[in-house]
């Protein structure tokens, strides 16, 4: 066993690769091997040594298509060979990225474990159409909530406190129970013409995105073809999106 070896969860930011930290670049320059999500861009990929081991794991299309446990020992098995080990995570791996999990299991395992950020898609998909998520008039903080729940265990928020605190609302994984989130804003009270948006492929080349009401933002966006990956927005700051969409609609309508 080499004493070398460690793992670095590096955030590789939404997707524009000019979003990746300089640190994060270096970590992918020094890395032996990088377990990457399959979602991570290849131009962000391809900043990586020739000879560095690429390994694809983790969610394509909302699946978990490899096993958290099976991820974990394959990064402690690399360590313990004497490898650097890169785990890049799309965005901030410490924000919906079971970055927490993976570092107490590494732990667990006596592997030297560090931590690099990345830019969070729920604050670059708002950014990237001119959406300030605190505003001293409109919004005194931001709340970052998932819409997903069920079959990973994790509980739904607590809509009615997230109304009553007027924060604004970033909802991530949140496309496939839209829907159901509507409903619920509505019932705890939020008003109809709440503004919400919707941004997909934040800073991508096939970014898309919807501003809308809270009435009607599901009916928009299924019409626009916005799919997930999807940040919802909802909140007052929300009306200060960019009138000139700088995206395309992902679909032509008819
Ligand atoms: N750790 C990631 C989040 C992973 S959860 C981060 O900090 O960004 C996956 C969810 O992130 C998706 O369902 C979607 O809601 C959001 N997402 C990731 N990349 C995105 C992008 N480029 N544009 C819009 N949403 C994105």
């Amino acid at each position: 066993m080499n004493a070398d070896g460690r793992v670095v969860l590096v955030g590789a930011g939404p997707g524009d690769p000019e979003l990746l930290t300089l640190k994060a670049v270096r970590m992918l320059r020094e890395a032996d091997v990088v377990l990457h999500d399959e979602l991570v861009a290849s131009e962000i990929l391809a900043l990586l040594r020739p000879e560095t081991r690429r390994i694809a794991v983790g969610k394509r299309g909302g699946c978990q298509s490899t096993p958290q446990a099976f991820i974990e020992q394959l990064m402690v098995r690399e360590a313990r060979a004497g490898n650097s080990v890169v785990r890049l995570k799309g965005g901030d791996p410490f924000v919906f990225g079971r970055g927490g999990e993976e570092v107490a299991a590494l732990e667990a395992a006596g592997i030297v474990v560090e931590v690099v950020n990345g830019i969070t898609s729920g604050l670059a998909a708002p950014a990237a159409i001119g959406i300030p998520v605190t505003h001293r008039a409109l919004a005194h903080g931001v709340a970052l909530v998932t819409g997903h729940s069920a079959d990973d265990g994790s509980s739904e928020p607590d809509w009615q406190a997230l109304v009553n605190s007027r924060l604004t609302l970033v909802i991530y994984m949140g496309m496939a129970t839209a829907e159901a989130t509507r409903a619920s804003l509505l019932a705890a009270g939020m008003d109809r013409a709440m503004p919400v948006a919707v941004i997909a492929n934040a800073t991508r080349a096939n970014q898309a995105s919807i501003v809308a009401t809270l009435d009607s933002f599901v009916q928009v966006a299924d019409a626009a073809c916005i799919r997930s990956p999807a940040i919802i927005v909802v909140g007052r700051a929300v009306a200060l999106a960019s009138r000139v969409a700088r995206d395309d609609l992902a679909c032509s309508v008819g």
